[in-house]
């Protein structure tokens, strides 16, 4: 196991749904240290890859974005779930179904955030059904710019986002990829990662 399967194995906790809980790291209380590892393993992975801007939506994925956007020396753009008052700009609009709050929700970002010629690297904490993802991508292509690449934290292979986003021709990476989760017997089983440079 890799240092986040390891740490998902010890703190994780599986809810009915196919719902993995892990507030007490990344989806509540952040544990920098963790996270940190977790953007310089995506670094790492798309090293030579030509990045000028990370994209994310709001909430848990910002962590992340933040800092791997720190490391590639480029900007961090996060879609917001909600209009607010404060933010009179046009915006790109998609709609993403939320697989925790199970329902649809608009995805939105400030047309002068996003340009034609940005080459953008979309992170999320989660990947289940691909939803948000997709409508990320969505939003990147409204703007013109490329999608280099998606980077998740943990994918949970046995929703179907990660094989329609690799089939349609997206690099997806993801550290901790789930194979099968169990309520009744909180077991987590991992499929078989790649090794990694900072492995803890
Ligand atoms: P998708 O859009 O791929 O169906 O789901 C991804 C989004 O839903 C992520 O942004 C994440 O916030 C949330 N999500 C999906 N599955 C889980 C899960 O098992 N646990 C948690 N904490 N969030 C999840």
């Amino acid at each position: 196991m890799n240092f986040l399967e390891q740490r998902i194995a010890s703190d994780g906790k599986v809810y009915p749904g196919d719902v993995l809980k892990i507030d007490n790291f990344l989806n509540h209380q952040i544990d920098i240290t963790l996270i940190k590892q977790i953007a310089r393993e995506f670094a790492y992975r798309f090293e030579g890859t030509h990045i000028t801007k990370i994209l994310t939506i709001e909430a848990s994925g910002i962590a992340i974005a933040t800092l791997l956007a720190d490391i590639m020396r480029v900007p961090m753009v996060f879609a917001k779930k909600a209009e607010t008052v404060n933010c009179t700009d046009d915006k790109y609009i998609s709609q993403a179904f939320s697989f925790t709050h199970k329902a649809q929700t608009n995805v939105l970002v400030s047309k002068p955030y996003l340009s034609h010629d940005d080459k953008i690297l979309i992170v999320d904490d989660f990947l289940a059904d691909g939803q948000a993802a997709k409508a990320l991508i969505d939003i990147a292509q409204q703007a013109g710019a490329s999608v280099e690449g998606i980077c998740i934290a943990v994918e949970k292979s046995q929703q179907k986002g990660g094989e329609s986003l690799r089939k349609a021709g997206f690099r997806v990476e993801s550290i901790a990829r789930i194979e099968h989760m169990d309520y009744q017997t909180q077991s987590i089983k991992f499929l078989q990662g790649e090794d990694m440079m900072w492995f803890a």
